[in-house]
């Protein structure tokens, strides 16, 4: 087997050509994913996660957009491969699941209907065939009666149960990475809850990958192995979910950790608001809303990203030499993420 990441992404940068100038959604970030991890990338509203992931399988419309860098997946650079080969590897080997899919369903077919034409399309099967295994997926999702709701519309299943009927179109094809962008956040807190052990069972079962975009670090306690953290276009912090959340690093990653419950959860979400992406500030792109931000944090370009530990990185001065970390570091945010994991799965 092949040493190569399943996919990686480097420099990737994605701009918009807009009346007010250019926007830069994504701006040069790099990650990867192995065989069978689930990756989080969070981040507030505007953060850049979703055009990131967009731009992965070339879901951004070019123009106005532009998506410059390297996407690799199992060794395949997808920004050069022609219109063709990306349609078959997406809805094949990449699935996407959206934040709602009241939006992404089509409402004048049924269900069933909708999961064996996407079977068909990409397998060589027979009516029968791929009726008798969307019916399978239907159940394994968690549909009760799958046999008899293959025939229903989606009008007439629920915010949960449509969710979980997209999961099945989206593992019909058995892919080798999911992408998932907010999959539970029209759901309430139990069916979210429901909706995210789902993915867990199914990822091992199936052995895929997962990316999955969220604003809420609950979620991402859930569901990762290793975490991004975006704002503004760039990367803060990277590491492993229990790097995140017993030691967060970066004074972004500790403010959205203090909109968690445990540390009395402001509704209103972090002070202040994410900077213009046409007009971004100098030097450190949160700058602006830090409390810890200093002259030399208004300079130069985003810092760079700073191992802390193995696999443990942030994007803040004060990790850099010469600096003084302990201005930043704030211990008494550190929570046990195996106590979330678990507290989530009770
Ligand atoms: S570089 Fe400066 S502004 Fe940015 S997170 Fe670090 S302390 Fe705050």
């Amino acid at each position: 087997m092949s040493d190569e990441p399943l996919l990686e992404v480097e420099n990737l940068r994605t701009t918009f050509d807009t009346d007010q100038g250019e926007l830069i959604a994504v701006d040069g970030i790099d990650f990867s994913i192995e065989q069978g991890e689930t990756v989080c990338i969070v981040g507030e509203s505007g953060s850049g996660k979703t055009v990131a992931t967009e731009s992965i399988t070339r879901i951004v419309p070019i123009p106005p957009g532009e998506v410059d860098g390297s996407v690799r997946f199992k060794g395949q650079g997808l920004q050069s491969i022609d219109d063709e080969a990306l349609r078959d590897i997406r809805g094949d080997q990449i699935a996407h699941i959206f934040q709602n899919p009241q939006e992404a369903m089509n409402h004048v077919y049924t269900i069933g209907w909708q999961i064996v034409e996407g079977l068909k399309i990409h397998q060589d099967v027979t009516d029968e065939e791929a009726r008798a295994k969307a019916v399978e997926l239907l159940d394994r999702v968690g549909i009760a009666n799958a046999s008899a709701r293959f025939n229903d519309y989606p009008h007439e299943f629920s915010g949960g149960q449509k969710q979980r009927a997209m999961i099945a179109m989206a593992l019909a094809t058995d892919p080798d990475l999911l992408i998932a962008d907010e999959p539970t956040t029209a759901l309430d807190v139990t069916v979210q809850a429901q909706i995210l052990d789902l993915l867990n069972e199914l990822q091992d079962e199936f052995g895929m990958s997962i990316l999955l975009v969220t604003h809420d670090l609950g979620v991402v306690a859930q569901i990762a192995d290793r975490v991004i953290v975006m704002y503004s276009g760039k990367v803060m912090e990277r590491g492993d979910v229990y790097q995140i959340f017993e030691e967060p690093a970066h004074p972004y990653t500790q403010a959205l950790m203090k909109c968690l419950p445990e540390f009395g959860g402001n509704a209103g979400g972090i002070q202040g608001t994410l900077p213009d992406p046409t007009d971004p500030p100098d030097g450190c792109r949160f700058a602006p809303r830090c409390e810890h931000a200093a002259s030399d944090c208004t300079v130069g370009d985003q810092p760079a990203e700073i191992e802390i530990e193995p696999g443990h990185l942030a994007s803040c001065i004060y990790y850099q030499q010469g600096y003084d970390s302990s201005v930043v570091q704030n211990d008494d945010l550190g929570t046990n993420a195996n106590e979330r994991t678990e507290a989530a799965d009770d």
